[in-house]
């Protein structure tokens, strides 16, 4: 993972105003050593020697997997993104997030 912070934190918001990573994030997370996945933050893979975490959530079919720094980074997003914390609804509305800029 070679990005840098800030180009990372950037990455992500795009993701998330894209609907590509979700406002939410399951009840649980874990980690577990990198098995070559596809971060879903950074789309880099998640090397055997990295950390990877698994995240399970409502708005997705399947996992979510981030390197650590993006995971934390996704939640820093999440967080200044606005309070969509009950956002199922936010999944169907799309393009709402073009520039928002408030
Ligand atoms: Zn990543």
């Amino acid at each position: 993972m070679d990005m840098n912070p800030q180009a990372l934190r950037v990455f992500i918001r795009q993701r998330l105003a894209a609907g590509h990573l979700p406002q939410e994030k399951g009840p649980r997370v874990w980690s577990e050593p990198g098995q070559g996945e596809i971060c879903d933050a950074c789309s880099l893979v998640v090397g055997h020697t990295e950390l990877m975490m698994d995240v399970p959530s409502d708005a997705v079919t399947r996992e979510l997997h981030f390197h650590v720094a993006c995971f934390h980074a996704w939640q820093v997003e999440r967080a200044a993104s606005g309070p969509h914390l009950n956002g199922s609804a936010a999944l169907h509305s799309r393009g709402t997030a073009g520039d928002g800029a408030f």
